[in-house]
């Protein structure tokens, strides 16, 4: 688990630091007011990142910083303000980047930052640059945001990287390169990886800004002039990861179900229209209605219908955790066992039935038991519609034959 250390002696600045953190962070973040403080928690925890203000009351003069980064903490300083003589202290001292506390946007950048740095952790980008110190340049900066970076010394290398490596999520290419320069890099990557799953930054020499430009239209994300001021680098890479995140939050979020965190009705049709697509395997088709589901909101009322609901949906989905499980609909869940015969299909589901009809559920203590009728349908010579049509009519049929049964 990923823990986070802010030190901080002002409590106002503190309190919307709390604030932030709880809003934007998935982790464990603590709080120190002093120096002393932040060494009792590093002492007692390994931390992935540390946010600290540069002067406090027993360190005045930035120690909290050289403390953090002894200690292999990446660090990011927080400070009112900031020279020249100051910011490249920080900067050699090793910090991620310094946020200015001047007014509440710069505490959103600051906590944004940290999460961004906390995504990237463990994440794979790659350099592709025939020049060994600029190459050496930007792999440091990069491994300061916490990416684990691999480089190329030309196009050609870069692209035979990408090909087996399809966990890279950022390439930073130059433009002149032997063998295959930048764009033509960029073309033919945008071949197997889209700009919402490889960040593709384009590096172009002083004076060529109509080659920034080009990057763009060839497929890259965004692009930088060279030469680069740390903090501009620093801004661009963020930002650009940062998009990334926010899309595929974004399509995660349009294809589940906010209830049980299952697939949704949208994702179901689209995975299910891509099975077909290969006609030479038979799949099931399983639709699974809750029965009676209305007594359960008379009994415990919407809220703990709510709360069944939930709780069915992972009892299903620990169930088929092999398998895609989509809630279709109220009380209705679709799931698709792909290269499973019907008849081995139906072994799958009376087994689960029988697990379903046993199991005991209980909202705030009170106990209760439910029962699923199923409908399958095979799953391969057809359209979807129609395959849907016959699980639905198998389903009915359960329906009627008494429910808590498979047809
Ligand atoms: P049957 O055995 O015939 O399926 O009976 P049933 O009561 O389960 O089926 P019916 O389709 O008549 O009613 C389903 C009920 O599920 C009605 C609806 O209020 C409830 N429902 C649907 N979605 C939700 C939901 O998100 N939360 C809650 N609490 N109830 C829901
Ligand atoms: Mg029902
Ligand atoms: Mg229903």
């Amino acid at each position: 688990m990923q823990r986070v250390l802010v030190v901080e002696d002002s409590k106002v600045v503190q309190q919307v630091l709390r604030h932030l953190t709880a809003l934007y962070l998935d982790v464990v973040v603590d709080f120190a007011w002093s120096l002393a403080e932040c060494e009792a928690f590093i002492e007692k925890y390994n931390y992935s990142l540390a946010l600290v203000d540069l002067t406090l009351p027993d360190a005045p003069n930035g120690e909290v910083a050289k403390y953090t980064l002894s200690k292999k903490i990446p660090s990011i300083v927080l400070t009112s303000k900031i020279d020249e003589y100051k910011r490249q202290q920080m900067l050699e001292l090793g910090v991620v980047d310094y946020v200015i506390k001047d007014n509440r946007d710069s505490y959103h950048y600051a906590i944004k930052l940290v999460a961004q740095l906390l995504r990237n952790q463990g994440c794979k980008a790659l350099i592709a640059d025939d020049s060994v110190l600029s190459r050496t340049l930007m792999k440091q900066m990069l491994e300061k945001q916490l990416f684990d970076v691999t480089d190329a010394h030309d196009g050609q290398q870069a692209l035979e990287i990408l090909k087996s490596n399809p966990d890279i999520k950022l390439l930073m290419t130059d433009y002149a390169m032997p063998t295959m320069d930048g764009f033509e890099l960029v073309k033919a990557v945008r071949n197997f990886r889209g700009r919402d799953d490889l960040a593709i930054i384009g590096l172009s020499g002083a004076g060529k800004h109509g080659l920034s430009a080009k990057f763009i239209k060839y497929g890259a994300n965004d692009f930088l002039t060279k030469p680069f001021m740390n903090e501009e680098f620093h801004c661009r890479v963020l930002q650009t990861m940062e998009q990334l995140s926010l899309i595929a939050s974004i399509k995660e979020s349009a294809f589940r179900d906010h209830l049980t965190g299952l697939y949704n009705r949208r994702y179901f049709y689209q995975y299910a229209e891509k099975l077909l697509k290969n006609k030479s395997k038979e799949n099931t088709l399983a639709l699974v209605d809750i029965d009676f589901f209305k007594d359960i909101n008379d009994t415990f009322g919407h809220e703990g219908g709510d709360q069944a609901l939930k709780q069915v949906g992972s009892l299903i989905r620990s169930t088929f955790s092999n398998f895609t499980v989509s809630r279709v609909g109220g009380e209705e869940f679709a799931i698709i066992l792909p290269e499973i015969e019907l008849a081995r299909g139906r072994e799958y589901f009376e087994a689960f039935r029988k697990k379903m009809e046993s199991y005991d559920f209980s909202i705030s203590d009170r106990p209760f038991r439910i029962t699923m009728s199923i409908g399958l349908a095979e799953f391969q010579n057809t359209s979807l519609t129609e395959a849907m049509r016959s699980a639905d009519k198998a389903l009915y049929k359960a329906k009627s034959q008494g429910r808590n049964c498979v047809v």
